[in-house]
């Protein structure tokens, strides 16, 4: 399994104020970045992707957090990275070969060198015989070639762009993207990951391996999945114009559960491993079906929350978790009821737990992991610790712990397994004992 080149752990970034308050701009935030791809950083304006790109860059300290370059804290080596930037950001009083060496200087590359290297670079970009010239004798496009001749001239292992073509007119834009692609794919430029912030939907799908949607007030990950498309992409595809709207969706409305992806993000469900466990309770879950049933099994989440005076970001968790197990589904900002839903919200309570446990062993990995460890080992018994340690590779500290309360709950509901919360180790069911009886704190 690939590495990630930068991890983020839960980095948070917030500006303090004269008052007590901070202004909180990311949300505790996990994150990784993994060779072979173009990620696309979508979000409205001000929900933080710039500042994002920065942590992520080790250009700016997160607040709380960590960004890991190749498992080691970014403060504490030289990370390997090149930033567009959508200004351009030239020095005006210095030649175009002179910015681009400028960064070489800095890493006190010497002057025979560096004349080599930002030769090749000027010529990879198309600049050969721009030398010479001052940047304020060049078009918005040939600036911009500037711009990524000096952040490629380091060789980065990842490449920063924070929207590198908005300032450029429609049709320079277009072309520096195909070329900007041509590199990537023919590897003429050594870069493994490119990272880049836009807040154009087809830009996104046009680049992009991977596109992650921020959601503001504070910044956060609202979804992240992988483009099932493949290059060269055709913007008049159906595929093409079906994944803008269902960006298009996803970023105009916030109530709209981002999960109706035309795929979800496959790779990264295998690289991360387990899924994240909506934290809703399964008696909420069998609520919301049975509500979804008087509703004909169609309802508008958004107007769904309304009914009940629910904060949609309270009724999310329950169906995200009714959906995980395949309870049901969301189509167009709407729950729709699966046949295994409904079969399941019109049966007794023994038999809800039997569908539960069906659905929860199929779709719930973790789940499935323990229900096994427990049948294969000869005492059937296994500690909560052992979970832990994987759930820990990919989940904070505190997401860890919530993780597993939750998945207890699901377990012990469909009678998948007791928990001693005394010794903390998950056992095999007595089927005369109801699981309360088994070490379960008071008041708990
Ligand atoms: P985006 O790139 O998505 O437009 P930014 O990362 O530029 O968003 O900014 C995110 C939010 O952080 C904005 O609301 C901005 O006002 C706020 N912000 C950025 N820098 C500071 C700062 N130094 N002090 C206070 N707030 C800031």
């Amino acid at each position: 399994m690939a590495e990630p080149i930068i991890r983020a752990q839960q980095v948070e970034k917030y500006y303090a104020q004269p008052s007590e308050n901070r202004i909180q701009v990311i949300a505790p935030t996990d994150l990784a970045i993994m060779p072979g791809e173009i990620v696309a950083l979508l979000g409205p304006s001000g929900s933080g992707k710039s500042t994002l790109l920065r942590m992520l860059a080790g250009l700016s300290r997160p607040s709380a957090g960590e960004v890991f370059w190749h498992g080691k804290p970014i403060s504490q080596v030289r990370a390997s990275v090149g930033i567009v930037f959508q200004n351009f950001a030239l020095f005006p009083w210095l030649t175009v070969s002179e910015n681009v060496e400028a960064p070489l200087k800095a890493l006190g590359i010497a002057p025979e060198q560096r004349r080599e290297r930002s030769l090749k670079i000027l010529d990879t970009v198309g600049l050969d015989g721009f030398q010479a010239a001052y940047p304020k004798e060049l078009s918005g496009g040939m600036r911009q070639r500037v711009g990524f001749a000096r952040a490629l001239v380091v060789q980065p292992e990842v490449l920063f762009m924070d929207e590198p073509f908005s300032a450029l007119d429609v049709l320079t834009a277009e072309n520096l993207r195909s070329e900007l692609l041509e590199l990537w794919h023919k590897k003429t430029i050594p870069t493994q990951s490119i990272f880049l912030v836009t807040h154009n939907i087809e830009e996104a799908v046009l680049l992009a391996d991977r596109i992650i949607v921020l959601g503001r007030n504070p910044g956060h990950v609202r979804t992240d999945f992988l483009v099932p498309l493949t290059h060269p992409r055709n913007r008049k595809s159906q595929a093409f114009t079906q994944l803008v709207d269902y960006i298009y969706t996803v970023l105009t409305r916030p109530d709209v559960v981002p999960s109706g992806l035309p795929r979800p993000a496959v790779r990264d469900q295998r690289q991360m491993h387990y899924q994240m466990l909506p934290h809703a309770r399964p008696g909420g879950i069998a609520g919301l079906l049975e509500l979804l049933i008087d509703y004909n099994g169609r309802a508008d989440i958004y107007r769904l929350a309304g009914d009940l005076a629910f904060e949609v970001d309270d009724l999310l968790p329950i169906v995200d978790a009714a959906q995980l197990l395949g309870f049901l589904t969301v189509e167009e900002g709407d729950a729709v009821i699966t046949s295994a839903g409904r079969e399941y919200a019109e049966s007794d309570i023994q038999l809800q737990k039997e569908f539960f446990r069906q659905a929860a062993v199929e779709h719930v990995l973790l789940l499935r992991q323990i229900e096994r460890a427990i049948a294969t080992k000869s005492d059937h018994t296994v500690p909560e610790e052992f979970f832990l340690d994987m759930l820990d590779e990919q989940f904070s500290e505190e997401e860890t712990l919530r993780q597993m309360d939750t998945a207890i709950s699901w377990g012990r509901y469909a009678e998948l397994f007791n928990f001693d919360a005394a010794r903390r180790r998950f056992i095999l069911p007595q089927p005369d004992i109801e699981d309360e009886t088994v070490g379960e704190p008071e008041g708990e």
